[in-house]
């Protein structure tokens, strides 16, 4: 099999998972933007779940819509300058949880040197410019051929027009791509159902967000390390 790209889901695969408490995150946004409202990091946390739920609902069809959805829908004056003050805050507070898992960089190169092209594919409602802050922070950016994020099109994981659109990004068709990701639903079945081969990483607890089926990962790894030599093993199989 030839394997020209690999595409990565970025939370929970590339950064190590942690349970979050959505209303402290916002939390740090609303002490900005409404010091004397005392509800509306609630408010926000709940037109996320929302927004979450819908995606995840529709598998995708829906997709996960961007942060001014959520800003939108509570009456936030996304012009306003002190929306971008309480921004930075929100985007500030989830630093400690975006940081690349430590084997990122090396398993990349590793990929990087056999010539095969790299790709994210995230559900996420953050602009690309903070997804791109976030892997240039870490060392990552130059290492990244295309991204896609769920926040600038109509679908996201599981829906194919997803997958298509990352496979666009890293100029792949299916039957050479590789995706990596933490959930069996959006990530593995997603994938293959659009062709691809799908590895499993499966530190994530997806506790209510985990979706009951029956998948069978290509491969399951423990650690980011570990898909270097099972694409290796791919590659020579003839
Ligand atoms: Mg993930």
């Amino acid at each position: 099999m030839t394997v020209e790209a690999v595409i990565f889901d970025w939370g929970g695969t590339l950064t190590p998972w942690h349970d979050i408490d959505l209303v402290q995150q916002w939390s740090a946004y609303a002490r900005v933007y409404a010091p004397d409202d005392a509800h509306l990091a609630q408010r926000l946390t709940e037109a996320e779940l929302i927004l979450w739920r819908r995606q995840q609902s529709s598998r995708g069809a829906d997709g996960t819509g961007s942060l001014d959805h959520i800003f939108e829908s509570v009456g936030v004056d996304i012009t306003s300058t002190i929306h971008g003050e309480a921004l930075a805050a929100y985007l500030e507070g989830w630093e400690p949880h975006t940081l690349a898992d430590d084997q990122a960089r090396p398993t990349m190169e590793a990929l990087r040197e056999r010539g095969i092209r790299i790709g994210i594919l995230s559900n996420t409602m953050w602009p690309r410019w903070h997804h791109e802050a976030v892997f240039s922070r870490d060392g990552l950016a130059h290492l990244i051929d295309g991204a896609v994020y769920s926040s600038e099109i109509p679908h996201a994981k599981p829906h194919a027009e997803a997958f298509r659109a990352a496979l666009d990004a890293v100029s792949a068709t299916a039957d050479i791509a590789v995706f990596v990701g933490d959930r069996p639903w959006d990530d593995v079945h997603g994938a293959q159902e659009v062709g691809m081969r799908a590895v499993l990483l499966p530190h994530s607890n997806l506790g209510d967000q985990a979706v009951d089926i029956d998948v069978e990962p290509d491969a399951v790894i423990s650690e980011l390390l570990e898909l270097v030599a099972v694409v290796d093993r791919w590659r020579s199989a003839v």
